[in-house]
């Protein structure tokens, strides 16, 4: 009889994971709890205005790519990529701008602006990020790392010992640079794995090299289209993806996963791929009986990554200030992580981004009008900050914030729509409204994040942000592929 797998969740991490079984014949049922795939990632059109909510920089192509590749077809018969250049416009509270470019003559003229000793360590920086990028693939990226031999060899030490796991980012670019506009600037990239530059391992220094030297890009018809083009492909391959369908339990008899029940009644299968947030999936679907590692304490334990809160803003003008990504930032920058992840309140001096990407395709809104992302980073859930008293009077602050930097007219919006953490946990199960899963603010959190097999239940597997390798959607589009050929080769004797 074939094997049938079960995955919980039409994520990046659910759907690629998908693919790569059933592309090697096994046969795989996706069930999600919202009405579309994507996870965290959704499409909304309202009066001619398209938006993505959820991802909207796209980095590390080859992670997308290889789940088409691996079943045999052409990514670009599904989904088409295109590389923006200028990557990210960067705007500081004293007006200076710096747009993140390949050219890193032209990265050295614009930093020598402000600070010509920042500009004559770009080089050196640089040299180091692509170091630590080319470390993390070889040794952590591309590997599932669930036996002891994977990871506990000299390789993997020596590895270690080289990416300087103890260093936090901030002190490891404090090394090169003194200006605040290129720490913020860099340091930012802590926030992609939705952690702070002063509590995160030095290795997201990589993010320079990855966001500069291999690009920064867009999705032609908005990023959904890569979620849409993964669907596409898994049905053709032969998934079946449910949505609408929630997973109420995950059934184990004798420590053995047998399948699971749904509001729809009970679904057998030989395994289980939770793409849903490893706490909450835990936290909810699993009893606690059969939780002897990951019992509610040790989830107690595990800190969430960052929250985000998004304003939907559809406006019939242009700004010519804009990119398809552009960052504000506030005087400075340390403050918001400690409003964050100590004071857990949002920022009283926010960064705040933009994705505009009618930049690149005016057809993402109505003729002279722009559709606008607008993110502000946000702590993950608690009682210190609630959402339905703050919504409305934090979102007028925002865009405060964004017409005294220019960016007037967004309160004649002909689409204004906002999104908390609190949305993102009742439509995702995401643990406390994180958007990356766990944070990577320790040592511990970044390199021996949840194993992506479960150690309590047999075949029950992780993909997605809070397991291994971590958060971001390439990250996650790795660990999917990661799971599902480790499963089918298993299944398959190899
Ligand atoms: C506002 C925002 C901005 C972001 N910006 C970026 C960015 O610019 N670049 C980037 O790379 N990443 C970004 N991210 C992060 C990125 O979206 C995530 O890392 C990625 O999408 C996570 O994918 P995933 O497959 O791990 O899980 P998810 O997208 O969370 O998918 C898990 C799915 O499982 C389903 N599920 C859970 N439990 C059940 C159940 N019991 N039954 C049925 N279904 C269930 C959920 O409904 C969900 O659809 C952003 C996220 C947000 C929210």
């Amino acid at each position: 009889m074939k094997r049938s797998i079960i995955i919980i969740g039409a994520g990046f991490g659910g759907l690629s994971c998908a693919i790569r079984l059933a592309s090697q014949g096994v046969q795989v049922t996706v069930l999600e709890r919202q009405q579309q795939a994507g996870g965290k990632l959704q499409q909304i059109e309202k009066n001619g205005y398209h938006f993505d909510r959820g991802p909207s920089t796209i980095t590390m192509p080859s992670s997308f790519r290889s789940v088409f590749e691996h079943a045999g077809v052409e990514m670009e018969d599904y989904v088409r990529l295109y590389e923006l250049e200028p990557r990210t416009r960067n705007v500081f509270a004293d007006g200076t701008v710096v747009d993140l470019s390949r050219d890193r003559q032209w990265m050295k003229e614009q930093i020598a602006v402000y600070s010509p000793e920042d500009a004559l360590q770009y080089d050196a920086f640089m040299n180091e990020s692509a170091a630590l990028y080319a470390e993390a693939n070889q040794h952590f990226l591309g590997k599932l790392l669930i036996s002891p031999k994977e990871k506990y060899n000299l390789q993997m030490l020596r590895s270690l010992l080289r990416v300087r796991p103890t260093v936090k980012l901030d002190t490891l670019l404090r090394s090169y640079f003194k200006h605040p506009h290129t720490l913020a600037m860099i340091g930012r990239y802590a926030t992609y794995v939705g952690s702070s530059p002063y509590q995160a391992p030095s290795i997201f220094a990589m993010m320079g090299h990855v966001e500069a030297d291999v690009g920064i890009y867009g999705v032609e018809g908005g990023t959904y289209q890569l979620i849409a083009g993964m669907v596409k492909l898994a049905q053709e391959k032969g998934v079946q993806i449910v949505t609408g369908t929630q997973v109420r339990q995950i059934v184990v008899r004798n420590g053995q996963v047998v399948g699971v029940d749904t509001d729809q009644g009970f679904r057998e299968a030989d395994q289980v791929v939770a793409n849903g947030d490893v706490l909450s999936v835990n936290r909810l679907l699993v009893e606690p009986k059969y939780r002897k590692q990951m019992t509610d304490a040790r989830i107690a334990k595990y800190e969430p990554s960052i929250s985000g809160f998004v304003t939907l803003a559809g406006v019939r003008r242009q700004y010519d200030a804009l990119l398809h990504h552009t960052v504000f930032f506030p005087e400075q920058y340390e403050p918001e992580f400690k409003d964050i992840f100590h004071n857990r309140q949002m920022p009283t001096d926010p960064t705040i981004y933009i994705c505009y990407s009618g930049y690149s395709e005016a057809s993402r809104a109505p003729v002279g009008a722009s559709n606008l992302f607008i993110l502000v980073n946000a702590p993950y859930l608690s009682d210190a900050w609630n959402w339905d008293e703050q919504m409305d009077r934090y979102g007028e602050f925002v865009l405060d914030q964004l017409e005294a930097r220019g960016i007037t007219g967004l309160r004649q919006s002909d689409v204004l729509i906002r999104y908390t953490p609190k949305q993102i946990e009742q439509d995702t199960l995401a643990h406390q409204g994180s958007i990356y899963g766990i944070s990577s603010n320790t040592v511990k959190q970044t390199f021996a994040r949840p194993g992506n097999r479960s150690k309590d239940v047999r075949g029950l597997w992780y993909v997605g942000g809070t397991t291994h390798p971590g958060g971001g959607t390439p990250i996650v589009t790795l660990s999917g592929q990661l799971v599902g050929e480790q499963i089918a080769s298993e299944m398959s004797g190899r």
